[in-house]
């Protein structure tokens, strides 16, 4: 970084983001990430992580995360913890703000996750991780056997509910409306599950249980009734909103926000790669995001090979 220039500079410190430092650091490219004020995306909010290799045992979705920010930071990388304000990928080096700083950078690695919606009631929050989850393929093992709901009428909705009924005594999805967003394939493979129904025009009005789940208040939303049902676990699946939000206007998006990637992680600007669920809403677990943040570095180190432009 002779002339003040960074090598590399990584927005995000999920998975992604961070397995990009590791790999950009050890390539002796002296990475600068960006963390945002609150670090460690989605796995900060995760309890027990059962599916991620190398573990044994089932780690703590922050100590997963630590273990994460201090290899990174071990290896090399400068860990901001700043929010990114303003980015400007119409000049080169690209240019990018903090609150206390301007940085240039040669390579930009956006790695900015997604925050799943919530239903934004306290009892959603105050249970999360203790029966609520946002994600069947990460909790959905927990509860075999189990008497599940899962909110929402899109696709994530239904492809959540058909993996959870394969281990769930039964999922019932509680949908706001009584036609579904989610595709004709999904729906007739739904309806076509004897352990899937649904709660038609009903809105989730109170998660209830202590220390987990035990029920939930629902609301019919065409007669105002509310009543009580005994469930073991609530999947909050209404979509996700990807953190795109500085880079509209610069980086190619499709209508939901995400980031359009071609070649796993070339963005419309030669020189920013992209990493994660900022623009992968198919897979969204923690491996897949850290084999994005992988190959994003790779894909970093080598333009700047091919365009010599590193400095050392
Ligand atoms: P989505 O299509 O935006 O659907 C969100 C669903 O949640 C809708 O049914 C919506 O109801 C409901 N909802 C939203 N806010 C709510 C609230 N506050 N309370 C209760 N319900 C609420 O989101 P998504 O299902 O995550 O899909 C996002 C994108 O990814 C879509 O383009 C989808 O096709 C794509 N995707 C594709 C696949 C696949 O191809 N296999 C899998 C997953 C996602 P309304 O219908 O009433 O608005």
């Amino acid at each position: 970084m002779e002339d003040g220039v960074s090598n590399v500079v990584i927005i995000g410190s999920g998975p992604a983001g961070l397995t990009a430092g590791i790999y950009s650091a050890r390539a002796g490219l002296n990475p600068t990430l960006y963390m945002g004020s609150r670090y460690g995306g989605q796995l900060m909010v995760t309890s027990d992580v059962e599916n991620y290799p190398g573990f044994k045992d089932p780690i703590m979705g922050p100590d997963l995360m630590e273990q994460m920010r201090a290899q990174a930071e071990r290896v090399g990388t400068v860990l901001i913890q700043d929010d990114v304000t303003e980015v400007d990928f119409r000049t080169y080096p690209f240019v990018i703000k903090t609150p206390q700083e301007v940085k240039r950078a040669r390579t930009v690695i956006v790695a900015s996750g997604a925050n799943p919606r919530r239903l934004n009631l306290e009892s959603e929050m105050r249970l999360m991780g203790k029966g609520v989850s946002n994600c069947a393929v990460c909790d959905g093992f927990f509860f075999r056997g189990k008497k599940l709901a899962v909110v929402g009428g899109g696709d994530t909705a239904l492809e959540e509910a058909t993996y959870l009924s394969q281990l769930a005594s039964s999922v019932t999805v509680i949908h706001r409306r009584d036609t579904l967003r989610a595709s004709n394939a999904l729906q007739k493979e739904a309806f076509s599950d004897p352990k899937l129904s649904f709660m038609w025009d009903s809105a989730v009005a109170e998660v209830t249980g202590e220390k987990k789940v035990d029920g939930l208040k629902v609301k019919n939303l065409k007669t105002g009734e509310e009543r009580w049902h005994q469930f073991d676990g609530l999947f909050v699946a209404i979509g996700y909103d990807p953190n795109t939000e500085i880079f509209r206007g610069q980086l190619d998006m499709d209508a939901n926000g995400y980031i359009i990637a071609k070649n796993e992680t070339e963005t419309n600007v030669r020189g920013v790669f992209v990493a994660g669920d900022v623009h992968d809403f198919r897979y969204r677990q923690a491996v897949t995001a850290a084999a994005d943040g992988c190959k994003a570095a790779l894909d970093a180190e080598r333009f700047l090979k091919e365009s010599r432009l590193a400095s050392r």
